[in-house]
This record gives C-alpha cells, structure tokens and sequence, in this order.
C-alpha cells in the first residue's frame, strides 16, 4: 500500500543497490551504522511523515495558515505539535554530531529522510531545515562562545534561525544591499535595515529566533566585497543562556503568498529604534563567502522541494488513474468505460513524471552520497574529486529539480481533468507550493549563470570532466547489456553532444562571446539536467536488468509473455522491469531531443537582444 508521498521500494532501490550506502559504514564516521538500523530509519520516518507531518498539509493551506496577528508572525496552529514531536523524536538535526543533539548520520540517507518528510510538508519543513542551515553556519564559522551560546538551543528546536539577504532593493543582486552595521565599543554593532521575503522570519513555534543578517559595515566598500555577516536574535541573549530583551527586530509583516502558505514569510525591520545589536560570525567583509555555506545546502534542499512535491503529485496520479473510470480502451475496441490508466497519453505522462522523479530522486541521493565522501573519503584528491561533483551539480539540482517538479504536478493536474484544478484533491496544491522553488533561493537564472560562469570552469573544468568519466563510463556498461542496447546508443549520443556544448560554451567565452551564452543559461542547465538525470536512470537500468536475469533464470521465465506473467505476481520483478521501461523510455523521448536542442544553441541567435525593448509593445 502506498503512503501517497514517495515510493519507499525506489527509496530503498537507490540508497541499497544503486548507491550503496553501507560503502560508508566502513569508515570511521559511520562506524555506528548498520542497514538494519537504516531500514529502521526509513521505516520510523515514513511513519512519522504519514502520521505527525502530513495531516498538517491541507489545513494549513485552507484553513490555518500562518498569519500576522498583533505585530507578530504566527505559525500555523496544526504545526505545533509535530514540530514539539520532531524535536523529541530526534529528526531535527540528525546529520549534526551527536555532542550537539545530532544522530551523526550521513547526509545520504538523510536526503531519503527529507524527502519523505518535504513530501509530507514542505512548508513544515522549513521552518526545521532554515534552523538547521543557521545552527550549521554557527557551528562552522562561529566562536566557541557563540557555538555554546546558540547551536544547542537551535539543534534542540528551543530557538529557531532563518537567513536574511533580501532586500527590496537587493535580490538577486545581494551587493546592493543597504543594511548596515555600526561598530560599538564592546565589539558588538548596531544593526538598521530591512529584510523582505524571509522564510520563518516570525513566529511562535520558538522562544527566540536566530537571524544570521547580511549588512555593511560602515564606511565598507560597496558590493558583496563588503558585506558581512551578523547573529542577531530577536530576543538578545543574557551570559547565562537565559532570554533577554526584545532586540528591536520588528516584523512588518507576512506575505500573502500562491502556496506554502504555512511558512511564515516575513518583512523584518532590525534597528527600527536604534536597538538592535549584531554578533559578528567569522570576519568582517567574508559575510558572502560564509553565507554561502548555508545557501548551497538550501540550494540543495531548494531542488529537493521539486523532488519532494513532484513525487507526492505522481503517487497520487498513479493511484487516481487507476480508479477514475472514463471512456473506452480505443485498442481493444471495448464497449465498457475502463480505468484512465488503460488510456496511451495518460500511460505516457506517467511514465513521463516516473522516469524524471527516479532519475531525480536518483541524483539528489548521490549527491547526498558526494557530501558524504567529500568529507570521510582518505585522500585529499580523493574529497576534492567528490566535492568537485558537489560543486557543480548544486546549481543543476536547484533548477533542473524545481522547474520539473512544477511540470511533473502540472501534467499529474492533467492525469486529474477538472477534480485536479479543484481543491477537493491536493495536487493543485503540490502545484501553487512548488513554484516558488523555481524563484527563491537565488533564481533558477541564477543558477543557471553559476553553472554556465563559474562551475563548469572551476578547477579549470576537472570537475565536469570527472562527471563526464562517470557518465561514459555507465554507457559502456549498458552497451553490454543487450536489453538496453538501443537506449545505451541514444544515451551515448547526448552525453556526447552535451560534451561538444560544455567546450562550445568555452569557446564563446574565451573569444569573448558572452551573448550566447547569457541568453541561453537557462537552456544549457536544462539540457544538462535531462543528460544527468538519464545517467541515473541507465545506471539503475543496468542494475536492474542484471537482477531481472537472475529472478527469471530463477523461474524459467525465457519468453517475454512468461516474464510478464511472473512481474504480474512477483513486485521485485514488476518494480526491476520498471525501472528498465523508466530508462527505455526516458533514452527514447528526452535524451533523443538533446542534439537538437545543443543544435539550436549553436545557431547562435541573438534575436532577443537584437529586438527593440519599444518591440515587445506595452
Ligand atoms: C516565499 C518566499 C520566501 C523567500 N525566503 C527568503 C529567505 O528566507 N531569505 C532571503 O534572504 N530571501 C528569501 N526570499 C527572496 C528570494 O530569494 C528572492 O525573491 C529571489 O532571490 C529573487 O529576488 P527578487 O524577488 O528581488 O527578484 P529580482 O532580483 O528583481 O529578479 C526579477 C527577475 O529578473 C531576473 N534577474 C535578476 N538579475 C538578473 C541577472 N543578473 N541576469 C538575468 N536575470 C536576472 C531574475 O531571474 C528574475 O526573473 C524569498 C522569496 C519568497 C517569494
């Protein structure tokens, strides 16, 4: 029976017999750890997803929102008690170490963890995963004082913790920003400005909130050289840990949002009265290259959120298709209205949201698997190598994730007809919260410039060659196996023609072309997405097929009306025979389109900058 959320049998697929996650129990780190205990794990979470988490999904979308009442950002009430048990139950922080209240677990199998528990709710969720984010900036840059003073109130979800660069005048350009920081004689300083659009900015599920402030310095050159970073509570904090006073953080008001309207989005005025006083975190002036810890792992948690709705919105559809009667089977010509399922287009959008949620579902447990590594792996080429893959995909995993989670929910609304537009069904909601995945965090415009303008040159372009070695080499395994012969040629080509885009894209930006490449970020980090996100599959296609052998030797099944028959009573079969039709099918309609689509890059069209702002009319 499935919990509605994420297939746990793909979950486990991926963590057991693509990744391989007890490879990490093998090093000191994770000595601890064993599979029964993270079969226990995944069993206990998808428990606590189904009971605790998601009947808080709808109602705090329809009917108990969070609200600014009384000067002051309130969450919704159905969140309070899972959020109570969340902290008892241990899964607040438990990638942090166990000295601060952690488990120590590994970021690998905690990706599975977050999935299941963003599926539930994400907007919940946010309000545990910015604490975390903050808490884990602290514990990195921050002075034992400061570590002692707020990372185990945070890690134990007594206090909460946010991130604030946004600025009205200062979005996507966080270098305009105009909060400023004025030194005071006791080495702390003042804080004056305003931060807009602020996720868990306030609210009561907390006694105290920790605001780690993007600000300048006075008399600090302008631009992101010269901002630093801030810990600014919202209520200070005495020497013996105990709450102080307020410190002037004043809550201007929360957003009126399209979805995950449960997460309190708020404006924040810090120094309104001339009162609020700032610790700095690490150096002045590194507050971007600091904030940065915290803003690539949201970046990840950002691509996670498209995953996280994109596969509730797929189970969901399975389910439905499999019960709405309507119209005739136009095959076997039978007079009878049949399940929507028998229908070819809403068979196609199935396989079409299946094959991208498992490749993508695929890619963010590896890159879980590159963190890891790039921490426990013994040599240090070795964990540059791993957080080479890191490095680069974050940016892929940010877009390519939340752009196709707002697709994957639009086509499941389509599997719905009408009752999916309707509130009576929850995948307009999967719809309306995971747009806003496609915008915070940095823009997916954003990521795409990282990708295209930093990331794929960085160690002077080692790190895209290391992922171009993983990918050639899973085409050689596939061109071994007969079953995926074809897929393994298609599969080959567009690594190829994506390999011939990446030195393109070098080209034009050695000969100082930058044109091209501006208009088309967006459209090259799609393309590279669709290539990564077929690796995965024919990776897991490959696995599959070989365990596929082995159960129909095991049953004499030799033709392929005796293999189906077995996949009809035998789930492994039937789950191992979809992941090949997953691979087959995403080889045949995705990775088919990648040439062309490299093609229509190299023509080089320049029209959109050619064309007269006056052209676009208004
Ligand atoms: C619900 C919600 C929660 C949020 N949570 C937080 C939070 O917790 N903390 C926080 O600090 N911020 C948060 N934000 C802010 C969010 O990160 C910004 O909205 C986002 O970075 C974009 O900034 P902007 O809205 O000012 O858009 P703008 O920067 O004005 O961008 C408008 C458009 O112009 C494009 N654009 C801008 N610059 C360029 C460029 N150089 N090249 C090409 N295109 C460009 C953008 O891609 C976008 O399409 C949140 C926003 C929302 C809506």
């Amino acid at each position: 029976m499935s919990n509605l959320l994420v297939n746990t049998r793909d979950q486990r697929f991926v963590l057991y017999e693509q990744i391989g996650v007890e490879k990490l129990f093998a090093y000191p780190q994770y000595a601890d750890f064993s599979m029964d205990m993270v079969d226990m794990v995944l069993n206990e979470a998808e428990k606590f997803a189904v009971e605790e988490i998601m009947p808080t999904y709808e109602t705090a979308d329809k009917e108990d929102p969070a609200v600014f009442k009384d000067g002051q950002g309130h969450a919704p009430k159905c969140f309070h008690e899972p959020f109570k048990k969340i902290c008892e139950a241990g899964w607040f922080a438990p990638t942090f170490p166990v000295e601060y209240g952690g488990q120590g677990m590994p970021r690998t199998l905690h990706t599975s963890i977050s999935e299941m528990f963003g599926a539930a709710n994400y907007a919940f969720m946010m309000y545990v995963g910015l604490t975390v984010g903050a808490a884990g900036l602290i514990l990195e840059y921050g002075t034992e004082e400061q570590i002692n003073k707020y990372v185990y109130k945070m890690c134990e979800g007594t206090w909460a913790g946010t991130m604030c660069l946004t600025e009205p005048g200062a979005g996507s350009d966080v270098g305009a920003s105009r909060a400023s920081a004025k030194r005071l004689p006791d080495g702390t300083y003042s804080i004056t400005g305003t931060k807009c659009f602020i996720s868990s900015g306030d609210h009561d599920l907390t006694e105290n909130i920790v605001h780690p402030v993007l600000a300048r310095i006075e008399g600090d050159p302008p631009g992101t050289k010269g901002i630093s970073i801030f810990i600014v509570p919202k209520y200070r904090v005495n020497d013996d840990g105990s709450l102080g006073e307020f410190n002037d953080v004043v809550t201007g008001n929360l957003e009126h949002k399209m979805g995950i309207k449960g997460s309190a989005t708020a404006t924040l005025n810090f120094g309104e009265n001339g009162n609020c006083i700032g610790e700095l975190l690490g150096e002045e002036r590194q507050g971007m290259k600091i904030m940065f810890k915290m803003m690539n792992e949201a970046r990840l948690g950002t691509g996670m959120q498209g995953l996280d709705h994109a596969s509730a919105a797929l189970e969901h559809s399975i389910q439905y298709s499999k019960e709405r009667i309507q119209s005739r089977d136009m095959l076997s010509g039978s007079p009878e209205g049949v399940p929507i399922i028998r229908h070819p287009d809403i068979r196609r959008s199935l396989l079409w949201m299946k094959s991208h949620v498992e490749g993508m579902r695929s890619m963010n447990y590896w890159t879980g698997y590159c963190i890891d590594m790039s921490e426990i792996a013994e040599t240090e080429d070795e964990r540059e190598r791993w957080k080479g893959f890191v490095d680069l995909i974050t940016p892929v995993i940010k877009a390519y994730c939340s752009d196709k989670g707002v697709e994957i929910c639009g086509l499941a609304m389509d599997v719905y007809g009408g009752y999916g537009y309707c509130q009576e069904y929850p995948v307009e909601q999967y719809m309306r919260d995971a747009k806003i995945a496609t915008i915070y965090e940095g823009t997916n415009t954003i990521q795409a410039l990282d990708l295209v303008f930093r990331k794929l040159a960085q160690r002077k372009g080692q790190n895209a060659m290391n992922l171009f070695s993983e990918m050639n080499a899973t085409v050689e395994q596939c061109k071994a196996i007969d079953a995926l012969k074809d897929s393994a040629e298609l599969y080959a080509q567009s690594v190829n023609a994506l390999g011939d885009m990446f030195m393109q894209i070098g080209n034009w930006l050695q000969g100082g072309e930058y044109v091209i490449p501006l208009i088309n970020v967006r459209v090259f980090l799609m393309i590279m997405g669709d290539v990564i996100t077929g690796w995965r599959l024919m990776d897991a296609a490959v696995i599959a097929s070989r365990k596929l052998d082995e159960l129909f030797k095991e049953a004499g099944a030799d033709t392929p009306e005796k293999q189906k028959e077995l996949g009809k009573n035998d789930s492994d079969v039937a789950f191992y025979m979809g992941k090949v039709a997953s691979a087959k099918f995403f080889a045949a309609n995705i990775l088919t389109a990648v040439e062309g689509r490299c093609k229509a890059l190299k023509v080089g069209d320049k029209t959109p900058m050619e064309v007269m702002d006056e052209s676009f009319t208004v």
